[in-house]
């Protein structure tokens, strides 16, 4: 266990961590052949401050996939690249209920609900510019960099693995092309989005990122600008009332902060002006939320009282 800062944070981590890593209920993603070999009972937590304290227990430095959780980030380059307005008429903004693969567009506008799902993800991925397939992989790594504060490298076994295997996201995308939501070659937007899922990083990163949303887009460590901070409010919007999938509504009520998930095990979650959170843990719950990390999340929003709405 490491720690770069003195505060009670430590102590609570650790405290989780060894409360939760006996829970074994869930079972890790198979959908994904690569994923299925992960150790089940891999576990880390990490809390980044927007000072620039770590403090961080567990399998810390264990790389995974970041998958779902990327969702958030493209969206903010999307926004980014074409602003506000124009990434409205792509993708809505409503949350769905439905499970994170769902085949699903909204009745009326033919777009997809949200951009924390499946269908909402490949359209913004869509989006993202760039000369050609190499250059706009290139500009997505490159934003990673600003968030995270290293370079990182798609795992190519897991991203071939989804290629080959991805059919439900391909008939996705073939339905989004059918009402002319993505105009791009869609097997190039499909690679993207399967390359973006397919980036690795570590349960510190996650919380870096987080962190550098919580801190109006600058990376607390590096000091660098990731994102835009006009657009904070729109990613973390997003994050409150879609991140969760259809568990949202009730993380919003339980935990009551921006957060996202992803199938290879990790959540990140934001507390505004104050800290990010990362937690990485494989098993996964019905609606493909970390058991754990869900566990995790809603103890520490209690104990910290993070909840946006706590009345303090
Ligand atoms: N790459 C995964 C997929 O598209 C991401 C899903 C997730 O993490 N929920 O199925």
């Amino acid at each position: 266990d490491r720690e770069t800062g003195s505060s009670p944070f430590l102590e609570v981590l650790k405290d989780l961590h060894s409360q939760y890593k006996s829970l074994q209920e869930g079972t890790v993603a198979n959908y994904i052949p690569e994923l299925a070999k992960v150790n089940p009972n891999l576990f880390s937590i990490c809390i980044a401050t927007v000072d620039g304290q770590i403090y961080e227990v567990g399998d810390y430095q264990q790389l995974f996939t970041i998958q779902s959780i990327s969702k958030v980030f493209i969206y903010g380059q999307a926004l980014e690249d074409h602003g506000r307005d124009y990434v409205l008429t792509r993708v809505g903004v409503e949350p769905t209920g439905d499970a994170f693969n769902a085949i699903i567009l909204d009745e009326q506008s033919k777009r997809p609900y949200n951009p924390m799902v499946n269908a909402g993800a490949i359209a913004t991925t869509s989006l993202i510019k760039g000369n050609g397939a190499t250059e706009r992989l290139n500009r997505l790594l490159e934003m990673y960099r600003r968030y995270i504060g290293r370079d990182v490298f798609v795992d190519i076994s897991v991203f071939t693995s989804e290629r080959s295997t991805g059919h439900r996201n391909r008939a996705t995308a073939h339905l989004m092309l059918n009402f002319g939501m993505i105009d791009q070659n869609i097997e190039e937007a499909l690679d993207l989005y399967f390359q973006q899922c397919s980036v690795m990083v570590n349960c510190r990163d996650l919380a870096v990122m987080a962190a550098t949303l919580a801190n109006k887009g600058v990376n607390p460590i590096t000091k660098e600008k990731a994102v835009d901070s006009c657009y904070i409010k729109d990613i973390l919007s997003v994050m409150y009332t879609c991140g969760m999938y259809n568990f949202a509504g009730e993380w919003a009520y339980k935990v009551g902060i921006p957060a996202k998930s992803g199938v290879s095990g990790g959540i990140i979650a934001v507390v505004p002006g104050q800290m990010g959170i990362g937690v990485f843990s494989p098993l996964l719950d019905g609606r493909a939320n970390s058991v754990r990390g869900v566990k995790v999340c809603e103890e520490l929003s209690q104990r910290l009282g993070l909840h946006l709405f706590e009345c303090k």
